[in-house]
């Protein structure tokens, strides 16, 4: 499976499959008028029943469905894309029925699971007081013990099933003295039916309505001992945190379902009233299609078994403020309907808000993120994502690029800028180290890698310096197109020395050069914009326009009627050599035509558009990374500054924004690039890089303006990207277009 991409279709599974339709059929066209009523629906409930979801997570041998943590997360998925109330009723029964599954007792698990996954035992999770939602540690509940029994006596607060349920996971104090307090706590399967056990109150709320969530009042509630979890004292405390992976990844996975739905809702108003497609369509898509990877990234590591309690704390940061955003859009986007009670978008602005609040509010998950960055920093291969689902020769590749650019690109990189000097010995390496024939076919010297592989490699020379990532991508650029679409002859020609790095490529896209034809020969006239690396290129496709479309030439810059003009001065990307061409009857053989499709949409251009996201990537994890080394050896007030609020929020936002822009660019790289893809990619990944590379800046303080530090290079450098190889605005007003006019607004791009 996809490390990064494991997103199943509906149909992979059959359960995520029977829930889509479920949803279809019986939950949309009865959500609002049960929603709006506060009513709790037994009808759906049952039938959910009947589709095994309440075993979803609990193995086959207690009667469940066993699934695992990725397609449970497609199918909490789909019901919120019906209705996130229904969510609600699966997912504390389901953390209760895991916290047994996993730290209960056997006679535990055998008394308990097989209920809970019939749906005859109705779970919840009760940890909040009045006094004690964040901290938990502030719980006052108790459980004292008397003979073979527990006494409960205490409050609890915001219960979700608490009224429809009957067996709740509940914390409690069993040694209120325990010092540190988590020691003293316990965690009991509390059953319904005794009279110390009473629901004072339910509580209203502005969304998530038909699901009960209320207040229980514990007043020596008699519990048995054989319901201690783990039939030991003072682990409560780790049997509900232990959840909490699984729970991120879970409000995630809500989050999507209802930015979908609000995704979808949108597109259909929008074909309905024939607007055209507003380039916020495209900020909604990229949105979703981002909340919706991070999340199956979380599930597959969770399932793999890998650590993920950071990853699943992004998942859940990014998805849920997505989700509220793209709910937020979509009431603009309806007008004043929008906030009319007969459509669904205004109950998608009502209900998105809880996924920020609930499983730990946003603020606490960024501190938490901020500290697993602080603890694992260094740990891994890739930093911030794992990359154990590749193949070792990949993952060996990218770590010699790593090394290389670690050990002589930084610290040649900033010498570099300075100068405005081209990296000519660095781009030398790059040749002996076969990257300039990254993507070219082993026939002719390449390594003949797959985008994905290509854009990491991209991703990890931008880490040490955007203008050599740049290069690469200008340069691999030429040798795609002369991969695709040149002769047999032509490939024999130009590849083996392009790998070789004897020459090197530049891409002129169309900048009004004209192209006309005499016999064999091509005439080009006119003068292209800036083209990135002509002023070191020895090759250059040039895109021209005749009567009969495009037509690609190779050039030589030092051939007749070829004028290239010194380099632009730029803001970063020094080095570069970025240069006007001029073409004044220059004469082109048939031997230096393409005689092939390139196929500009398709093709070249997706690439160079890849490639510019990888660099944003690059760039923004390298900001990021500085800024964490900085917050952990700068000191103010007494105390390094990663140890202030301020910049921990702002090193998990950076820490998220970059994990989310790398797998949207994996994402677009997969499949033989997918031009939607490409484009959200381009566009979310050159954003991040402006923001992260700021947000660098400003942990690193005044410092960070200055040349002592990289982060004013990164800075400049991803200026470039927002309008490279196209403007992000064009891309924008692209992308919402696409979408408009794909079968089902994009469905197929944004699902898979
Ligand atoms: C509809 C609904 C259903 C719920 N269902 C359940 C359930 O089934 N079971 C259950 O146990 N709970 C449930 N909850 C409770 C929910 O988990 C808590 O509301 C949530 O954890 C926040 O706690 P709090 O409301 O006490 O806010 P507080 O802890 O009082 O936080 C208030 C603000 O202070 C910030 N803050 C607090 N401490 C810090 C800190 N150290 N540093 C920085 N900022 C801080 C918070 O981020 C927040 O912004 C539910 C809540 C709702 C609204």
């Amino acid at each position: 499976m996809d490390p990064y991409c494991s997103i199943c279709s509906p149909m992979d599974h059959p359960v995520v499959g029977a829930v889509r339709e479920f949803v279809d059929s019986e939950v949309r066209p009865v959500a609002a008028a049960l929603e709006h009523a506060d009513a709790y629906p037994h009808d759906l409930v049952t039938r959910m029943g009947e589709l095994g979801l309440f075993g979803a997570l609990v193995p086959a041998v207690y009667g469940g469905l066993g699934l695992d943590v990725t397609t449970y997360a497609r199918v909490i998925e789909e019901l919120c894309r019906g209705w996130m109330s229904l969510a609600g009723v699966i997912n504390s029964h389901t953390m209760a029925a895991l916290i047994v599954l996993t730290h209960g007792t056997d006679a535990q698990r055998q008394r308990f699971l097989p209920r809970f996954a019939r749906g005859q035992a109705r779970g919840g999770l009760a940890l909040t007081e009045p006094h004690a939602g964040t901290d938990v540690q502030a719980i006052r509940t108790v459980a004292t013990r008397r003979g073979d029994d527990y006494l409960i006596t205490g409050t609890k607060l915001f219960i979700t099933n608490a009224r429809e349920g009957n067996t709740l996971a509940l914390l409690a104090l069993t040694d209120p003295k325990a010092e540190p307090r988590h020691r003293g706590m316990s965690c009991f399967i509390v059953e319904k039916g005794h009279p110390g056990f009473r629901v004072v109150k339910s509580i209203a709320k502005l969304g998530y309505k038909g699901v009960d969530t209320a207040e229980l009042v514990f007043d020596e509630c008699v519990v048995p001992a054989a319901n201690l979890v783990g039939g030991l004292e003072g682990r409560g405390f780790k049997h509900v945190m232990s959840g909490l992976e699984a729970g991120r990844i879970n409000i995630a996975a809500r989050a999507v379902g209802v930015a979908q739905a609000a995704y979808d809702d949108t597109l259909a108003h929008l074909r309905e009233i024939g607007a055209e497609p507003p380039p916020a369509l495209a900020d909604m898509a990229t949105k979703l299609r981002g909340a919706r990877l991070l999340t199956s990234w979380a599930a597959a590591m969770k399932d793999r078994g890998e650590r993920c309690d950071l990853e699943a704390g992004m998942a859940k940061l990014f998805a849920s403020e997505s989700a509220q955003e793209v709910a937020v859009e979509a009431l603009r986007l309806h007008g004043s309907a929008g906030a009319l009670a007969a459509l669904n978008v205004e109950r998608y602005y009502r209900d998105t808000p809880l996924m920020i609040i609930g499983e730990g509010t946003n603020e606490i998950q960024r501190t938490i993120i901020a500290r697993s960055l602080l603890e694992r920093y260094g740990e891994r291969f890739g930093a911030l994502t794992s990359r154990e689902g590749e193949s070792a020769d990949v993952r060996q590749l990218v770590l010699a690029v790593r090394q290389f650019v670690d050990k002589q690109v930084v610290p040649a990189a900033q010498d570099l800028d300075i100068a405005h000097a081209h990296p000519v010995g660095l781009v030398a390496r790059l040749a002996e180290l076969g990257i300039l024939g990254s993507r070219v076919d082993p026939r002719y010297g390449g390594l003949g890698l797959d985008s994905r592989t290509a854009a990491m490699i991209v991703e990890e020379l931008a880490r040490g310096s955007a203008t050599l990532a740049a290069i690469v991508v200008a340069h691999s650029a030429a040798t795609h197109a002369i991969e695709r679409a040149a002769s047999a002859e032509q490939r024999e020609r130009l590849l083996p020395p392009m790998t070789r790095g004897e020459s090197v490529g530049a891409v002129a896209f169309g900048g009004g050069i004209r192209a006309t034809r005499s016999g064999d020969e091509w005439t080009l006239e006119g003068e292209t914009p800036p083209v990135d690396h002509a002023a070191h290129a020895t090759v250059v496709l040039v895109e021209a326009t005749s009567p009969d479309g495009p037509v690609w030439c190779l050039v030589d810059p030092k051939m007749a009627g070829v004028r290239v003009d010194p380099p632009v001065t730029m803001l970063g990307l020094r080095g570069l050599g970025a240069c006007r061409i001029h073409f004044d009857r220059c004469r082109v053989s048939s031997r230096n035509r393409l005689g092939g499709v390139v196929g500009r949409d398709h093709d070249v251009l997706a690439l160079v558009r890849l490639g510019v996201a990888a660099t944003g990537v690059g760039l923004a994890q390298a900001a990021f990374e500085s800024a964490l080394r900085y917050a952990q050896q700068r000191t103010t007030f007494g105390k390094p500054i990663a140890q202030h609020q301020a910049i921990q929020l702002a090193l998990a936002g950076m820490a998220t924004k970059v994990t989310a822009a790398r797998l949207l660019a994996y994402d677009a790289a997969a499949d033989d690039l997918d031009d939607t893809r490409v484009l959200i990619a381009k566009v979310y990944a050159s954003e991040v890089a402006y923001e992260v590379t700021l947000d660098s800046m400003r942990v690193h303080g005044g410092y960070g303006y200055t040349s002592e530090f990289p982060v004013e290079r990164y800075y400049r450098d991803a200026a470039h990207l927002a309008s490279s190889p196209t403007t992000n605005a064009a891309d924008r007003a692209e992308l919402a277009r696409r979408l408009r006019s794909l079968e089902g607004g994009g469905q197929r791009i944004l699902e898979r």
